[in-house]
């Protein structure tokens, strides 16, 4: 699919669209129940003949309960890493009869072996990159310059660069190559490994064992690498090492909301109601999207409340351990935790939401 044809696809009726999904899913379990092998790339090869759903935040329940309504007959086992979701995440999941399956790593040790996710998995990626010694020149002026030297036929390329903003504030280590630029050395460690080890790794291993490929409840409107990935693979995607399912690859946010309301979906009380503005455009009341409880992709574009305000609100002490001493830092010694990393990054999160900067912290409130 072209970006062009996916527009178009997006631009679909709603009725247009549930049509499609159940076509995407059906087709989906067809072949699947057929039989098929994929992997190889790696050497290793794997047969699948049953599908699973991994399921989240709000779009993955919807579409678990859009496949129990029209795939009845069909078992569809559905698999979460549940326990990195929001609590109210994780009591519908267990009321869905959602099984939860366990990590290959514990979060706090990804935050303090590999480093905070933060600004976007992509992002986070070329700043672990620019946090190494050991990376190629090459790589790294690619990375702050957009230069892609011989390798890359002396091309520019913005879409390697990493904007000057993050450059100044984690490029301190290779500042030699961006002179015109104050780089600095963040006091942390920053990682895109975290979606690895907490969440893709686990599901794979499941589907793994149990010759099975998954449903995914993910929309190329939602942008980023997920917008790329849809439009590129489509709705169905039978690869060399990956074979899944997006049934609402080409819906909005507008008709997951609508169906969630059709169906009736469980609302988890994170994202609050589903309620209609008066131009007809639904919402949710609370978190618009959810990822993993403190999970920092994004957070730079999040007005307050933010999801660490959120957090707060409903666990205040869950909240101060990820805010000030979920890791230790291996120079001082001293415990700290995503409150350096805010702090780092001017994002403001001790002071309540809409209070003057420095007016209620937390010794306020506790
Ligand atoms: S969404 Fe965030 S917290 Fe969750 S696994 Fe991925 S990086 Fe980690």
């Amino acid at each position: 699919m072209t970006y062009d044809e996916m527009r178009i696809r997006q631009a679909w009726p709603y009725e247009v669209k549930i049509a499609h999904a159940k076509r995407v899913a059906e087709e989906f379990i067809d072949k699947v129940y057929a039989g098929i092998e994929y992997g190889g790339n790696k050497g290793n090869k794997y047969q699948a003949h049953n599908v699973h759903i991994s399921v989240g935040g709000l779009d993955s329940i919807t579409l678990l309960l859009f496949l129990r309504k029209y795939f009845p007959d069909v078992e569809i086992p559905a698999i979460s890493r549940s326990a990195l979701e929001d609590k109210s995440i994780q009591v519908i999941h267990k009321q869905l009869g959602v099984q939860s399956i366990p990590g290959a790593k514990t979060k706090v040790s990804i935050l303090r072996d590999y480093g905070f996710p933060v600004i976007s998995k992509a992002k986070a990626a070329k700043i672990e990159k620019l946090q190494s010694l050991n990376e190629k020149t090459t790589f790294i002026h690619a990375i702050m310059t957009g230069d892609m030297g011989a390798q890359g036929n002396f091309e520019h390329s913005e879409k390697i660069k990493l904007p000057d903003k993050w450059i100044e504030l984690f490029g301190g280590l290779h500042a030699d190559h961006r002179p015109d630029l104050k780089c600095q050395c963040a006091p942390f460690k920053v990682s895109a490994q975290c979606c690895y080890w907490l969440k893709e790794l686990p599901a794979d291993e499941w589907a793994k064992a149990h010759n099975s490929v998954p449903f995914l409840g993910l929309m190329a409107s939602e942008g980023g690498q997920r917008e790329m990935g849809l439009t590129k693979n489509g709705c169905n995607y039978f690869g060399k090492e990956t074979v899944r399912s997006c049934p609402f690859a080409v819906f909005t946010r507008q008709d997951l909301l609508q169906l969630a309301l059709d169906l009736d979906v469980p609302v988890p009380k994170i994202y609050g109601e589903i309620v209609r503005d008066s131009d007809g455009t639904l919402r949710t009341t609370r978190a618009q999207r959810t990822g993993c409880a403190m999970c920092g992709f994004g957070i730079h574009m999040e007005k307050r409340p933010h999801r660490f305000d959120r957090l707060r609100e409903d666990n205040l002490k869950e909240w101060e351990f990820w805010m000030y001493r979920c890791v230790t830092d291996p120079e001082t010694g001293e415990r700290y935790g995503w409150g350096r990393v805010l702090d780092y990054l001017g994002i403001e999160w001790e002071g309540l939401p809409g209070a003057l900067p420095g007016q209620i912290t937390l010794e306020g409130v506790l």
